[in-house]
């Protein structure tokens, strides 16, 4: 048994509160279902003096879907987002991405949030405190060498998130506080541009500072999926993943969006292929080209199961499936 290292709980009931402790303690971390965040705590790999449990934080709860789009709380239960049928219609990649975590038991007490803020994975870091030992520490914790990619300057730990690459492909801004001192100040940005690619510094989001939700746009009739690969399908992270958004109109395709998960150290958008296939008409020998693209957008080191050659191809048939259903 691993138990939990030894921390301060605090149970702030306001969004101001919760920024204030972080501020207020450099040592801090935010705490929302806990599914990845204790399980990391118990293999050693963080130990934070006190943790800020956001359950009872009302500002992060909100589920608004009107005609203008949708802003999602980053409190919300996985579980919650799933099942909506609003999102299941106006938004399905979400849906089925959402549906994709882990498993129903993980879906129903893990959050949207801690979803796209996950911490990245890496064969050499999610470990225990002994294996981390016997088999040398790594850049991201306690080592001075990748040893995913020996003379790397960078860690290649993976962004294994689901629900980020397809909020990513329908458009979403994330909605972020800090702390100034004395109250609480909103910030909105496009989601992609919370994600760093480097495995150990994965958000760009200080101490002091908070996801508070997800707004979407308005759907506009744009179609959209979320497909991934994973060893074990009743419980396992995304080997690699795709999402795709778009809409038909008079015959061709329009606000093409593909976005690439558990790839790289953050989700990438397949920019080539989306260029590729804006304003044409869908052919399967056009599609393919653009899948072959979005084959060539990445480049995984060998710190996860399979081989980085197979995860990419798999990206590659992913996106194919999916252009060919939702281009119709
Ligand atoms: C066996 C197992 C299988 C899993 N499989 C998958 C999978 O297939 N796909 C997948 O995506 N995930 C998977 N996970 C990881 C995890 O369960 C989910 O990603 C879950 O959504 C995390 O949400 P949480 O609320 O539990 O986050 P927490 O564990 O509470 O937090 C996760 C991280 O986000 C930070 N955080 C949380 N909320 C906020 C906020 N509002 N603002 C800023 N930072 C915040 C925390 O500090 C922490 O660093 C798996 C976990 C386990 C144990």
């Amino acid at each position: 048994m691993m138990p939990l290292p030894k921390f301060h709980l605090e149970r702030p009931q306001s969004l101001a509160a919760a920024l204030r402790l972080l501020a207020e303690s450099p040592d801090a971390l935010p705490l929302a279902g806990g599914t990845d965040l204790l399980v990391s705590m118990k293999q050693g790999l963080y130990a934070p003096g006190t943790v800020v449990d956001l359950k009872k934080v009302p500002e992060l709860g909100s589920l608004e879907i009107g005609a203008g789009g949708a802003f999602l709380g980053a409190a919300l239960k996985l579980a919650a987002v799933r099942d909506e049928p609003a999102l299941k219609e106006r938004y399905a990649a979400l849906s089925e991405a959402a549906a994709a975590v882990a498993s129903p038991n993980i879906q129903n007490m893990g959050t949207l949030g801690g979803n796209v803020c996950l911490d990245t994975r890496c064969w050499y870091f999610n470990q225990s405190e002994f294996w981390r030992h016997s088999k040398g520490y790594c850049l991201k914790k306690d080592g001075d060498i990748c040893q995913a990619a020996p003379g790397a300057k960078r860690c290649f730990a993976v962004f294994s998130s689901d629900t980020a690459p397809a909020l990513i492909a329908l458009g979403a801004r994330a909605q972020v506080a800090s702390w100034d001192g004395e109250s609480a100040q909103l910030r909105e940005f496009p989601l992609e541009e919370l994600y760093r690619e480097d495995g150990i510094s994965r958000i760009a989001l200080g101490q002091d500072e908070l996801l508070v939700g997800l707004r979407l746009p308005e759907s506009r009739g744009v179609k959209s999926g979320y497909l991934k690969y994973r060893k074990r399908g009743a419980i396992d992270y995304p080997l690699a993943s795709v999402a795709v958004a778009l809409r038909m109109a008079d015959g061709v395709m329009k606000d093409v969006r593909i976005v690439l998960g558990a790839l790289a150290s953050a989700p990438v958008i397949a920019f080539e292929a989306m260029e590729l296939l804006e304003g044409a008409q869908p052919s399967p020998e056009l599609l393919t080209r653009a899948a072959e693209l979005v084959g060539k957008r990445t480049c995984p080191v060998k710190n996860q199961a399979g081989t980085p050659a197979h995860r990419k191809s798999i990206a590659r048939v992913y996106c194919q499936r999916l252009l060919t259903g939702l281009a119709k």
